[in-house]
């Protein structure tokens, strides 16, 4: 087995409740072995759980944190922005789009048209996202080629606590969470691809610039 981000192919194992992790000591990324990833049905029910709404005051005012810590201070650079893997309900979509920005959106399930086809934007967000995603590296990829020179990628997901402390994280209860990153794994993101690592916050946050 290699590492699916640097293909480093010395990697720790990782088991826990019958599942096997892989942790790679050379970038830090953490991810479920293959035969361990919820299908598409299950995933998308998983999704369908989720009270990702107006309504929910707990998940509205998470993305509000995010915009102020992350976006507003950059807002003046930024006019169009992709919200890449948006859910059911795009209530960061809504909030950014309140503060004038141009927002498209995007999401495999629920919003699946591929609007950015072609465009290039000034943002992109994906907030929630990277921990579920079977290949990071070329979604990546993907991503950093709709970004106009000198434009940002947003990132929202729970870096991970190291392989010790691993097996007893919350956030990998979600069986839906394939995936997971440190600060390092980022930094290695970011020489990957010739990105400017701009931010990391709250163990949570990560802002590249292209
Ligand atoms: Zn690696």
């Amino acid at each position: 087995m290699k590492c699916k981000l640097c293909s480093y192919q010395n990697l720790q194992e990782i088991r826990h409740n019958g599942e096997l992790y892989y942790f790679c000591p050379l970038c830090e990324f953490i991810f479920l072995k293959e035969e361990f990833i919820p299908g598409p049905h299950k995933e998308r029910a998983r999704y369908e759980e989720h009270d990702n709404t107006h309504q929910n005051e707990g998940y509205v005012h998470m993305f509000e944190k995010f915009i102020t810590a992350v976006i507003e201070p950059r807002a003046s650079e930024i006019d169009s922005v992709l919200e890449f893997g948006c859910g059911p309900g795009p209530v960061l979509a809504d909030l950014l789009e309140e503060k004038g920005f141009t927002v498209d959106k995007y999401d495999p399930y629920f919003f699946p048209c591929k609007v950015f086809t072609g465009k290039k934007y000034d943002l992109i967000t994906v907030t929630e996202v990277y921990e579920h995603l079977r290949d990071p590296l070329g979604i990546t990829e993907m991503l950093i080629s709709h970004l106009k020179p000198g434009a940002y990628l947003a990132l929202m997901t729970s870096f991970h606590p190291g392989p010790d402390k691993f097996k007893d994280w919350w956030y990998k209860w979600d069986p839906t969470h394939i995936c997971f990153y440190s600060a390092r794994t980022f930094a290695w993101l970011a020489a990957r691809f010739d990105l400017e690592l701009v931010l990391l916050k709250k163990r949570k946050y990560c802002l590249f610039k292209k």
